[in-house]
């Protein structure tokens, strides 16, 4: 028993929620299995110590208590067991003492914070106690959408490189960013004419054929939603899509480079709107029916459309884009009326990992719209991977992913998903979100004896606390019991790339050893974070 004393074997996890003036802390040893009575007097007391090479102070929790311990000639005695557990930073109320309470495999340790950690005003706080700058907000992908447009467009000349290995993905830099056309456009060209005070003879379809055009891929335009860039398979270095030539000059034959340019134009410029006005004359401008109106509608947001499906027109790239985009390919929501549509993964030339994806029909390997989806969490913009020039360095997997969950969870308690291999179809994780707005940090317990020397702060970074489940190999009964879950819960269907499942799968089974397994487990599931 008397590993039990070694300070490393300890783990502690510290948890706040938003709007919450509590720091919660889980005490475990995750190799030993740990009970109750071990314990006898356990006290927890906030010490602030003076670190020697940090101008600043660390503030640490001391934990104490007396473990029975055997000895061979006396019987049991009590022996005093001590460990430091470093406190992040975040403004302590020290007027309360901590919340001690031993439970089931662990020891939970509440402290009183002044301000939630989601305050405005703590960075300001610790800056001015600490005498030192705060972290800046490096990680937020918030917003990511206007930001990235903008940062890429700022660049002038980009170029895409894969984040593995930092191969030149595209063959010439792009200088044209514009959001990802995601919404039925046909339908509200037709909405608003419809209600019309005048009539405008085949504007409707005018613009709608504008839009369509727009929807595939043209040659140094990238596309952009909040998970992918989507660019022309011409523009990459290297694809295997070269004999198809033929069908791509057909298509860019049908372009009318004006409506396209004018289109195009209209997310990047509200100036630009006013040249579209002439659909629509100024005596109904008088009746409020602005073309900005319906420009707005058009930037619903991907995950509230997803994808509407598309129609085959005949064989091969004739596709009929009469609805919406075919989407970022990141995260695909297949309709049951467009399982025709084939997403396959996109992989670097150079190291064979995956970088992207593009839709396809039916034997065709050729991109259905032209264009290649390059997901933000698999590349880079710069040589020098997560570098300063690296626009997507904070976009991981589990960011873009999360940023994904929390729009279409909006703020439905939880939330819950069924996430599919997209070449199997069969389910491979169930999500349920518990807690969309936690900060949380991890690691080992420190000596009660040892000098503290360098040894820096834990940084509470924000997650989301989530339910999870995976299958491995599905077998057609457990397959059947995630349908049956999926429709009773009535959770979010959506389908993925492998690997990328794969590897959320990896992360969250990692997670889960932040917490103490007696916790762990709930409704069959099991608890975790992903990083936010
Ligand atoms: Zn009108
Ligand atoms: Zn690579």
């Amino acid at each position: 028993m008397g590993s039990f004393r070694n300070p490393c074997q300890w783990q502690f996890t510290w948890e706040a929620f938003c709007h919450n003036s509590f720091l919660r802390l889980f005490l475990f040893t995750p190799s030993l299995s740990l009970k109750s009575h071990y314990f006898s007097n356990i006290t927890a007391t906030v010490e602030t110590l003076k670190s020697h090479s940090n101008a600043y102070s660390l503030q640490t929790l001391l934990v104490r208590w007396l473990e029975e311990e055997e000895t061979s000639y006396n019987g049991n005695h009590l022996v005093d067991v001590s460990l430091r557990v470093p406190v992040p930073r975040v403004l302590l109320d020290l007027g309360f003492p901590p919340e001690v309470k031993v439970l089931e495999g662990y020891v939970e340790i509440k402290l009183v914070l002044l301000l939630p950690v989601d305050h405005p005003l703590v960075n300001d706080f610790i800056a001015v106690s600490h005498d030192c700058d705060t972290e800046d907000q490096e990680g937020s992908i918030d917003g990511i959408m206007d930001t990235d447009i903008n940062k890429l467009s700022s660049m002038g000349e980009v170029h895409f490189y894969c984040k593995s290995c930092s191969m030149k993905l595209t063959r010439q830099s792009l200088r044209s960013f514009v959001e990802m056309p995601s919404v039925n456009w046909r339908e509200s060209a037709d909405n608003w004419f419809g209600s019309c005070c005048c009539s405008f003879g085949g504007a409707s379809e005018k613009l709608a054929s504008v839009y369509e055009n727009s929807l595939y891929c043209m040659k140094g335009i990238c596309h952009l939603d909040c998970t992918s860039v989507v660019i022309c398979k011409d523009d990459l270095t290297d694809h295997p899509f070269s004999d198809n030539e033929s069908k791509t000059k057909k298509h860019e034959a049908q372009i009318d480079p004006v409506n396209t340019n004018k289109f195009t134009g209209l997310n990047l410029e509200s100036g630009k709107l006013e040249k579209l006005g002439q659909f629509c004359g100024n005596e109904c401008a008088g009746n409020g029916h602005f073309f900005e109106e319906m420009v707005k509608s058009l930037t619903v947001k991907e995950s509230s459309v997803g994808f509407l499906g598309a129609r085959e027109h005949g064989e091969g790239n004739n596709f009929n884009y009469s609805n919406a985009s075919l989407g970022s390919g990141f995260i695909i929501r297949v309709s049951s009326t467009a399982n025709s549509v084939r997403w396959t993964e996109f992989l670097c030339a150079q190291c064979s990992l995956l970088v992207g994806s593009y839709p396809s029909v039916g034997e065709d390997k050729f991109p259905l719209d032209d264009g290649i989806r390059l997901f933000k969490c698999h590349i880079s913009t710069s040589d020098k991977v997560g570098g300063p020039d690296d626009i997507f360095r904070n976009h991981t997997l589990q960011r873009v992913f999360v940023k994904h969950l929390l729009d279409s969870a909006r703020d439905e308690v939880s939330y819950r998903t069924v996430i599919r291999d997209i070449r199997t179809k069969l389910p491979v994780l169930q999500l349920i979100l518990v807690n969309p707005k936690v900060w949380s940090c991890t690691g080992n317990c420190w000596d009660t004896n040892g000098d503290i020397g360098e040894a820096a702060l834990p940084h509470v970074k924000p997650v989301v606390k989530v339910l999870f489940r995976d299958h491995d190999l599905t077998t057609k009964d457990e397959s059947r019991l995630v349908d049956e879950w999926s429709t009773k819960m009535e959770a979010d269907e959506i389908y993925m790339m492998t690997q990328d499942i794969r590897d959320l799968v990896a992360f969250l089974k990692s997670a889960q050893a932040r917490l103490p397994y007696s916790c762990s487990l709930l409704q069959g599931m099991f608890l975790s974070y992903l990083e936010r």
